[in-house]
């Protein structure tokens, strides 16, 4: 890609790859004790129904504050987590800690608890043997209803080759949902429609952001519906910022989605005073109550 862009690109392209490889060293020096000592935390997005943007689910994104640093993203120091393996006992306590907080809501919030809790899983966590064994564990520890949690993973990941395919097909055999993460930025998506035992396709941001266009990223977003629709999946639209991008989603058909126009990511204590702040239906026939 880079190289089809002339010899200064490919220069500036590597020069950039090797400034982010010394940060993330850096990055995943510190990362190995931020676990002993509480600076990671998760927030939660609500994922939820539209047009009104009532809470349907939530997903947790992790954070972590560094004593010095501060505020460090997860598109920073997950990739060094993965490169370096901390991601497997950091996807652990992540995994272990949505559960956990999971089964709170259900108890102080009862029917109005997030429906599902997703749970990003990369790569690497994937390829572990016994992952899905771990997720089995989990489940059991904190008395999650294995239903409640859903597992999402990029079409990157899956292919990633090795037991990746079969831990995903022993995690979806326990009851747990599986969403295709940042669906159609990868490689064969549509086969992988077909092997994958998924229950929920997330359409990427960079489509609906594009959405209002009316040009292709609107033909690709409509035809993800139709797809999703067709095969059993709940789409979800992913990155919605603006009520005009919510408004052509819903006219599309889409029910489901996350971004900023409804909501940021939030801590856990908040999920239960989030109040709907989507579109109001225009009463009338075809209006979604
Ligand atoms: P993702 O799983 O696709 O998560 C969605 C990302 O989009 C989140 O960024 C979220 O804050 C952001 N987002 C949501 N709505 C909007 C919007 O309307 N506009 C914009 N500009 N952004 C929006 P975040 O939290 O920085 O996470 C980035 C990525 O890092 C995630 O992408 C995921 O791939 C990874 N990640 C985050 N938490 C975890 C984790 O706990 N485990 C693993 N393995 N990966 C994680
Ligand atoms: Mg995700
Ligand atoms: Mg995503
Ligand atoms: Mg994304």
């Amino acid at each position: 890609e880079a190289k089809s862009q002339g010899k200064g690109r490919h220069v500036v392209y590597h020069e950039r790859m090797d400034h982010r490889t010394a940060e993330q060293s850096r990055v995943a020096a510190d990362l190995r004790g931020a676990l002993d000592t509480d600076q990671l935390h998760l927030l939660y997005q609500p994922i939820v129904a539209m047009p009104g943007g009532e809470l349907f689910g939530v997903e947790a994104l992790v954070r972590w504050t560094h004593p010095v640093r501060g505020p460090i993203g997860p598109n920073l120091f997950i990739p060094a987590a993965e490169r370096t393996g901390l991601i497997v006992p950091l996807g652990a306590w992540i995994l272990e800690e949505a559960c956990r907080q999971a089964v709170s809501w259900r108890q102080t919030m009862g029917a109005a608890a997030p429906r599902t809790v997703s749970v990003n899983v990369s790569a690497r966590q994937l390829r572990e043997a016994g992952f899905a064994e771990e997720v089995a564990a989990v489940l059991l520890r904190t008395g999650l209803p294995p239903d409640v949690l859903t597992v999402e993973i990029t079409e990157t990941a899956v292919f990633d080759g090795g037991t990746a395919l079969d831990e995903l097909k022993s995690i979806a055999a326990l009851g747990v949902k599986i969403a295709l993460d940042d669906f159609g930025t990868g490689h064969s998506s549509l086969g992988l429609l077909r092997t994958c035992p998924a229950d929920i396709l997330k359409v990427d941001k960079s489509f609906v952001d594009d959405v209002t266009g009316g040009g292709e990223p609107a033909v690709i977003v409509a035809a993800l519906l139709t797809i999703s629709d067709g095969m059993r999946l709940r789409a979800v639209a992913e990155g919605v910022e603006t009520a005009e991008q919510a408004a052509e989603l819903h006219r599309l058909g889409y029910r489901y989605a996350q971004g900023y126009f409804y909501a940021r990511p939030l801590p856990a204590g908040e999920i239960d005073t989030y109040r709907p702040a989507g579109l109001t239906p225009a009463p009338g026939p075809g209006a979604l109550v």
